[in-house]
């Protein structure tokens, strides 16, 4: 196992315990051993997805009926991000970073996670038809 994976894990296991308190505390519960910890694994992406959360900059999309979940995170400028917090967001730093293995997360991905953890989303529910033109409207990179 390498440093990289030591460093994941240990990032699962904070966000593992994050959650564990919130369900059992609120999200208005202290956490900020937790969020400290989570700085400290992964550093200026973290605090800057918090300040994108903070600033109320992450939504989610439901479909109705199916249930799927989308998150829509906002970039610098007015451009909304589609992203899947453990898997995949559209922006270049996750392909330049997180897909070449240089960050685990993008600051999108772990806004969208903190904010849904957190409870700090706006959220909406769609039809079906409208998740998927969310979704192919977004979900390739944009290289200038
Ligand atoms: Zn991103």
């Amino acid at each position: 196992m390498n440093i990289t994976s030591n460093i994941h894990l240990a990032v699962e296991a904070c966000f593992e315990e994050l959650i564990h308190d919130v369900k059992i505390y609120g999200p208005n519960h202290c956490v900020d051993h937790h969020l400290l910890s989570l700085h400290h694994l992964l550093g200026k992406n973290f605090s800057n997805a918090l300040k994108i959360v903070d600033e109320g900059g992450v939504s989610n999309l439901e479909a109705k009926g199916s249930g799927r979940i989308i998150y829509m995170v906002q970039g610098k400028t007015e451009q909304y991000y589609t992203v899947f917090p453990g898997h995949y967001c559209s922006c270049q730093a996750f392909f330049y970073e997180v897909c070449q293995g240089n960050a685990l997360y993008c600051k999108h991905q772990l806004a969208a996670r903190m904010a849904s953890i957190m409870k700090q989303h706006k959220s909406a529910c769609v039809s079906g038809e409208e998740l998927a033109v969310a979704l192919m409207n977004n979900v390739v990179p944009r290289v200038s």
